[in-house]
């Protein structure tokens, strides 16, 4: 089972069907339902196995048609992904090469490439030469770790005495995923700040919110570098200088805005965020890398290792001093090196390429909202921001966009989820793939006509 002699046929099916998919134009439609999947997929698993050769095809005929390609330029929903060529092929090499990327004994080239695109990242950002971190599973994987710092830091400023009850400052924008780390994970308290008219933090919310609560057992606030549902940017200078002002940790969510800090055009939206303490941006939205890749930073590493190395007999030896183990950086400890595709494609393509492809969305979104503006029968619920785009359609309900989206998904033309706006449904569209051009994006207009 472990080295069959097969393993050159299903090497060379493997490369042939890659590079088949990377050429597919294939759009997204509709899912099968359990029934349908029972019928053609059927009992896979049984005592001897039912051989490559079948498993493949289950794979090519079955499997594989049942999955959207988020990759597609007309995926347009939630937050796409839009890996390069190379990220994913040698993503497929990092996966045969059996490494484990959780310290410096048994990976270091692996985590000094990856701290590599750590630094391009921390650079853009602007935060200091010491900052760090590592790369973890998702933005929600990333949020509940720096948080955990964020506490742990607290703590210590407390000497070892917990509050009542710790607290987290949120606004209504900001990502599920931060919610869920602070009241899920961490059963902590959420604050919730009030947004300025076009839904961002700003001091004055900020300020007000910690009064009112009292700042006992506030251990973070978490600002939005581009929310999700609209792509708004809290005012990170705001923030940096309240949090000053309180002694409290600053976390800033870039899990997808964070990306455009690479671009030029865009950068200037993002100033504050080199006083965060802690930084997320996923490569698996807006950075062109597979699944799945968060990028954590600390402005102070050692907070984030002090609050997260795991201690047992076993793995003793690799707690050295000095180099840099992954693993003590998060929620985590066994880790592939998912930072390595990304490594690969920015070294082969350079920083530049990555600057002028999210320069590139950046654009047709703003294209789209000016060929929304145009239109009588459409409106825009807010001037983009960044790269997401929501709009009305005159006269239309819950029920026609739902209609709409699916109608849009089973004719295999584009997938464009609704969202709700301060309570009203709209259309939205989210642009991080730059073979995105506006024809792609008109067809998805020219449907609501
Ligand atoms: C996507 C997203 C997250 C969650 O990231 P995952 O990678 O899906 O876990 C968190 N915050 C923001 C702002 C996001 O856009």
């Amino acid at each position: 089972m472990q080295h069959g002699p097969d393993v050159e046929w299903l090497a060379s099916e493997v490369q042939r069907l890659v590079v088949e998919r990377l050429r597919s134009d294939q759009a997204p439609s509709s899912e099968p339902s359990f029934g349908e999947l029972s019928e053609r997929i059927g009992a896979t698993i049984t005592a001897d196995g039912i051989g490559l050769d079948a498993a493949l095809r289950l794979w090519t005929e079955e499997i594989s048609r049942a999955a959207l390609p988020v990759d597609h330029p007309r995926f347009l929903a939630f937050i796409p992904g839009a890996p390069t060529d190379a990220a994913i092929v040698f993503d497929a090499l990092v996966t045969a090469s059996s490494i484990y990327g959780g310290s410096w004994l048994e990976a270091s080239g692996c985590v000094y490439a990856e701290n590599q695109v750590l630094r391009w990242l921390a650079d853009l950002a602007g935060l200091p030469t010491t900052a760090g971190g590592c790369f973890v599973q998702g933005g929600t994987a990333g949020n509940i770790s720096a948080l955990i710092a964020a506490r742990h830091s607290a703590l210590e400023r407390r000497n070892g005495v917990r509050p009542e009850r710790w607290v987290a400052a949120i606004t209504d924008q900001t990502h599920s995923s931060v919610k869920y780390a602070i009241e899920q994970v961490m059963d902590a308290d959420v604050l919730f700040v009030p947004t300025d008219n076009e839904g961002r933090m700003r001091r004055g919310g900020l300020r007000h919110a910690a009064e009112k609560h009292g700042a006992d057992g506030l251990f973070a606030v978490v600002a939005t570098a581009g929310s999700a549902n609209l792509g708004i940017v809290d005012d990170l200078e705001d923030i940096a200088e309240t949090c000053a002002e309180l002694g409290v940790w600053m976390h800033v969510d870039g899990a997808y805005g964070g990306a455009a800090l690479a671009a030029p055009s865009t950068r200037s939206l993002f100033n504050g965020v080199e006083h965060a303490d802690s930084f997320i941006v996923d490569p698996h939205k807006w950075l062109f890398a597979p699944y799945d890749c968060c990028a954590l930073l600390y402005r102070n590493p050692d907070i984030g290792r002090h609050a997260q190395t795991q201690r047992a007999a076993y793995v003793e030896q690799v707690l050295v001093e000095g180099p840099w183990n992954a693993s003590d950086y998060a929620i985590h400890l066994s880790r592939r090196p998912r930072g390595l595709p990304m490594w690969f494609s920015l070294a082969a393509h350079g920083t530049a390429a990555y600057s002028a492809a999210i320069e590139i969305t950046l654009a047709v979104a703003q294209e789209f909202a000016a060929e929304v503006r145009r239109r009588p029968e459409l409106q825009l619920v807010a001037a983009p921001t960044l790269s997401v785009v929501a709009f009305r359609r005159s006269g239309w309900n819950a029920g026609d966009y739902d209609r709409w989206s699916n109608k849009l998904r089973r004719d295999g033309i584009a997938f464009v989820t609704p969202t709700t706006v301060n309570g009203e449904p709209c259309a939205r569209v989210a642009i991080v793939n730059p073979r995105t051009t506006l024809a792609d994006l008109l067809l998805v207009l020219d449907s609501m006509a």
